[in-house]
């Protein structure tokens, strides 16, 4: 069994549409396990071209309940079926996991039928079947999920009103990343990420948002305009996390859940991570849609 520890970015953007990046989606791939993590819109359309079977997918974590980690359950579950799973998929989440997948259930229930009705038992009854764990909120990382010697912890993060909202780590092999889920500056986050090889953090670029805002009120969009002025409160900028990555000695910093989701062009990347390296020496990259990273060890 191979050893390997690495990040498979599905989806690397946020609730704004993008061509180039779709909702919030990651799969932890440790050795031979797979761990979804979050499953936002267009994220599992990005599991196949991504090397990453769906049946191959027997735990999902979320991190919180918006839109854009969570819309894709339904295809992701179907796929998952008609592509083979036999297991119910195991599912942990923060409070509200339950009544999210209960409400996707119930939107596919006739379809489930349907299924059924047609391939007969060429489909698992199990196979679409979802067992929900709902991980207690705690400021500390608490291990509720070990597979070998792969390991989860959760932590709150300060996603504000978004409450409560999950940050995980993650070890393997002698190896940990932190994924920061959706959060402003947090001090939680900072403890949780602590020596970790690597961080995948979610980004927000306040300079590039400030554009934004300027262009749709040029535009005449105010209400567009007014409702991105909330955006920047709930999560993290680009400078605070450098702050935090240098303060924590973390390995290396990707930055995932781009805000505002730049296309796929390293000129426009660069601009987004501009100024980190001020503050933080280690390594800074900005993920893509069906990227596949390493984590390796933090050199001392
Ligand atoms: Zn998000
Ligand atoms: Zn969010």
């Amino acid at each position: 069994m191979t050893e390997r520890l690495e990040i498979v970015f599905l989806g690397t953007g946020s609730p704004l549409p993008s061509a180039d990046r779709c909702g919030a989606g990651n799969v932890v791939v440790a050795g031979d396990t797979n761990v979804l993590v979050d499953c936002g819109w267009g994220a599992a359309r990005r599991l196949v071209p991504a090397g990453v079977r769906p049946a191959s997918i027997g735990v999902a974590l979320f991190t919180h309940m918006h839109t854009d980690h969570m819309t894709d359950v339904p295809d992701f579950l179907f796929q998952r079926w008609t592509g083979g799973a036999t297991v119910p998929l195991r599912v942990f989440g923060p409070e509200g996991t339950q009544e999210m997948i209960d409400g996707f259930l119930l939107a596919l229930r006739r379809d489930i039928g349907y299924r059924q009705a047609h391939h007969g038992d060429k489909l698992h009854p199990d196979g679409i079947r979802v067992e929900v764990t709902e991980v207690p909120a705690t400021l500390e990382p608490h291990q509720f999920l070990r597979m070998g010697g792969l390991s989860f912890e959760s932590f709150e993060v300060d996603h504000f009103p978004v409450v409560p909202a999950f940050g995980y780590r993650v070890r393997f092999g002698g190896r940990s990343a932190v994924l920061s889920g959706d959060t402003a500056f947090c001090e939680t986050l900072a403890a949780a990420a602590e020596g970790a090889d690597m961080l995948v953090c979610e980004a927000l670029n306040a300079g590039m948002v400030n554009q934004l805002i300027g262009m749709l009120r040029f535009a005449g969009r105010e209400r567009e305009a007014a409702l991105m002025e909330d955006v920047p409160s709930y999560h993290i900028a680009t400078g605070e996390i450098a702050a935090l990555a240098a303060r924590a000695g973390v390995g290396e910093v990707v930055l995932s859940h781009l805000i505002p989701p730049i296309p796929n062009d390293a000129e426009r990347e660069a601009e987004f991570m501009a100024g980190m390296d001020a503050t933080y020496r280690g390594r800074v990259r900005v993920a893509r849609d069906m990227q596949r990273i390493e984590v390796t060890r933090r050199r001392a």
